[in-house]
């Protein structure tokens, strides 16, 4: 599985850039985060969250947290949740081990709330607006504050300093995570808006996931034949005509295989895979799938291999939405599989940090989703009825039982609810200012420590 691999102490550069040194047997809190967990640091900071420098803390000759973040990779695991991890943590490595994305050197929590003026969970639009731009806003908004007014995003700032930039998901690429970096909307749903503010505006250089749907105009199928069979029709329905001629117009050479993937040596990429998702949401055995045409970790791979050629180094977003989708399906097998397609391209952003010193890497949820726990597999447990379709029944419903990795023992997946819930979430981080993200903290911090380590600043 590569999952340990990660972990090895590497020597670059004749610096020693990966000192984990967790053994693989150990759970020991303390080496979750050698950092701390504790939330000290700098008060100061409005709205009632310290967001002032996370100086103070002495990591002695651990140093190699100090200096500039060259590069950064935000790693989004949408609704990625403690116990989301938690379940693929027991169901991957089993107890006693961790994820590669729970090896990371720093650990906190992220609170997610936005500042919506009708209800108190966040959506993806607004929980990525706070990562992007350090303001909180109104669920819906993409790269905009409570008053529909742009604030420029992490993508933006690394533009500006003359970094390469990417966006990698498996979700559309227009879709709220990815938009909330390389757009600027008022409505969530404009995703053709967002695709052409992608290459006449913002141009990331690399663009990589579905939805392809939003790039063809109506009556153009595109690569992907439309489905309007599907239960969530995939049509084309681009308003302002075939943004992907458009995209090759301006220098984006478009690929839409595995094959053309792989073998395009361009510099700037727009790949999209799929109408719309790169997997099926939905219950158990209702037609449900998480197989990408080109997986996460090949998307996240090929995005490193063009931007790491930038002198200045680059910024690259990778969400796997899928942990999202199937939890608001309360569906636990296919969010364990995202989750652990999400921790194989954290091994693999990992190993390149450990060979590309100044790279920051920050992994993190932008809310929970279905209210997921681990449970012991009881049949007492449980009031549910799993024949019933309706909605509120389906909100009780367990999932497994699942094999525990390495052991005889199994756990239960019970869930609260199809939507959102409001419960903080982990984050956890390596490099250039980690040490300022191991601390509880709204998610607008996030982008502040970013933001100044991109800049230099501490
Ligand atoms: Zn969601």
């Amino acid at each position: 599985m590569g999952f340990f691999d990660s972990r090895r102490v590497t020597i670059a550069g004749g610096t020693a850039v990966l000192a984990i040194g967790l053994a693989t047997g150990g759970l020991a809190t303390g080496g979750l985060a050698t950092g701390g967990l504790a939330a000290g640091g700098g008060g100061g900071g409005g709205g009632g969250y310290g967001n002032g420098p996370g100086h103070g803390h002495d990591h002695g000759d651990r140093g190699r947290g100090h200096g500039t973040a060259r590069n950064v990779i935000l790693m989004v695991g949408d609704g990625l949740s403690i116990a989301a991890r938690d379940a693929t943590r027991l169901a991957t490595v089993g107890q006693g081990n961790l994820l590669a994305m729970d090896s990371l050197e720093y650990a906190g929590w992220t609170h997610t709330e936005s500042a919506d003026p009708d209800e108190a969970v966040t959506d993806s639009a607004a929980s990525a607006t706070a990562f992007a731009t350090g303001v909180r806003t109104y669920n819906g908004a993409i790269g905009v504050d409570l008053a529909g007014n742009p604030v420029p995003t992490l993508l933006e700032a690394a533009r500006d300093l003359r970094k390469a930039t990417g966006l990698v998901t498996t979700s559309q690429v227009t879709d709220a995570t990815p938009a909330s970096f390389g757009a600027h909307v008022a409505d969530r749903g404009d995703q053709t808006e967002i695709a052409r503010q992608y290459i006449e505006e913002t141009r990331p250089d690399v663009i990589l996931g579905g939805g392809e749907d939003w790039w063809y105009p109506v009556g153009d199928p595109g690569f992907y034949e439309d489905d309007p069979a599907d239960p969530r029709p995939e049509v084309s329905m681009s308003t302002i005509g075939n943004l992907v001629e458009q995209a090759e117009a301006t220098g984006y050479d478009y690929v839409s295989t595995p094959e053309e993937l792989a073998a395009t040596d361009a510099d700037r990429i727009l790949g999209l895979f799929a109408n719309e998702e790169m997997f099926e949401q939905a219950p158990e055995g209702q037609g449900d799938e998480y197989a990408p045409v080109v997986s996460l970790s090949t998307m996240t791979q090929k995005a490193l291999d063009v931007l790491s050629q930038d002198r200045r180094g680059f910024f690259l977003l990778v969400e796997e939405e899928a942990i999202d989708e199937m939890a608001h399906a309360n569906n636990a097998g296919r969010t364990i599989q995202a989750g652990q397609a999400l921790d194989e391209t954290v091994a693999l952003v990992h190993e390149f940090a450990s060979r590309n010193r100044g790279t920051l890497v920050v992994v993190v949820g932008d809310h929970e989703t279905g209210g997921l726990t681990v449970e012991n597999v009881d049949p007492d447990d449980e009031s549910g009825d799993p024949d019933s379709t309706s909605e509120d029944v389906l909100q009780s419903l367990e999932d497994g039982p699942f094999d525990i990795a390495g052991s005889d023992l199994q756990f239960t997946v019970d869930w609260t609810t199809p939507g959102h819930s409001g419960a903080a979430t982990p984050l956890t981080a390596e490099g250039p200012g980690a040490e300022r993200l191991a601390r509880a903290q709204h998610s607008t911090n996030v982008h502040d420590v970013i933001l100044d380590a991109m800049r230099g600043r501490r």
